[in-house]
């Protein structure tokens, strides 16, 4: 007798992510859980297995879009990463952009500003990195660190301050306005948890170097972050460039929504593999007369 086969249904995502995560007016971030897996109707060794599924999907989903650059086409995507410390910003990076070609990738960190850069308008630094077309940007850290840090720590008057959502929301829409599809991704630990990440960091010799004493000092402004994230996500959730709140207890999770906002807009962009600008039957000809057979 041949072994039965179990009958196992597919884990998979029961409605549509973004829709699921997106910001909408009602956003409340205060009851929002952050260790929640919203939509996805499995664990996570059935995350892994979809991933990988998805992965392949999303590479070949990233070729058309190169294709496409360099056919003259104007699409772009930007995936915008925000988080406090340890939200799991770089994961992200290394597991999910990680699945597809480096060389369609254009990724930019944005930390304190150099002299040079802080002489200049804050998005002097964001415009030279905003991708290509063909490019898959991706920020990890933003134009919205001007009403992150910048507000809670005060590194501007709270009036000029409280003019940079309108101005954010400006930005937003000359990128979109030029064929980028905006991704903006808000990770949201929890406060027990990014004691533990924090925890992890101090005690394992192979985290120090993601460690800066600076984090506990971010740590103790908690709440202040957590005003500044609710009224930034309110404030700047545009129908044309919304924020999608991650919850980010669960890495996993984090990686496997990130992983579906992105393979769901390069899907909506139905790109097709360009035409050749030669005749492949007259190319195949000639590649037949070089023969040496
Ligand atoms: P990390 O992402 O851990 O490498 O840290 C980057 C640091 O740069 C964080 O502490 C941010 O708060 C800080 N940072 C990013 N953008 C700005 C900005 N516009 N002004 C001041 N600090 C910033
Ligand atoms: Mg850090």
């Amino acid at each position: 007798m041949g072994k039965k086969k179990k009958s196992k249904k597919t884990a998979g995502w029961t409605g549509d992510v973004a829709d699921l995560l997106r910001v909408g007016p009602d956003f409340d971030l205060a009851s929002f859980d952050r260790g929640g897996t919203p939509g996805w109707d499995g664990d996570k060794t059935s995350a892994a297995a979809f991933m990988r599924k998805r992965g392949d999907e999303l590479s070949d989903l990233q070729e058309r879009l190169f294709a496409d650059g360099k056919s003259d086409g104007t699409h772009s995507v930007l995936l915008l990463l925000q988080g406090i410390d340890t939200a799991g910003k770089g994961g992200i990076v290394r597991h999910v952009i990680g699945m597809v070609d480096p060389q369609g990738v254009a990724l930019a960190s944005f930390g304190v500003p150099t002299a040079e850069e802080a002489s200049h308008h804050h998005l002097w630094r964001i415009r030279k990195q905003l991708p290509p077309p063909g490019k898959i940007g991706v920020f990890d850290r933003s134009h919205y660190e001007q009403v992150l840090v910048v507000k809670v720590d005060e590194l501007e008057p709270p009036d000029v301050n409280a003019t940079r959502y309108d101005e954010l929301v400006d930005f937003d829409h000359e990128i979109v306005s030029g064929g980028t599809t905006l991704i903006k991704v808000a990770m949201m630990v929890s406060h027990a948890e990014q004691g533990e990440r924090l925890k992890e960091r101090l005690e394992r010799p192979d985290k120090w170097w993601k460690y800066n004493p600076g984090d506990i000092d971010v740590r103790e402004r908690w709440d202040d972050y957590q005003a500044a994230y609710s009224e930034m996500l309110t404030r700047t959730s545009t129908e044309e460039a919304p924020w999608y709140v991650i919850p980010a207890d669960r890495k996993w999770y984090a990686r496997l929504a990130v992983t579906e906002l992105l393979y769901g807009a390069l899907t909506d962009l139905d790109l097709a593999w360009p035409e050749a600008d030669f005749d492949p039957k007259v190319e195949l000809e000639r590649l037949a007369e070089t023969s040496r057979a």
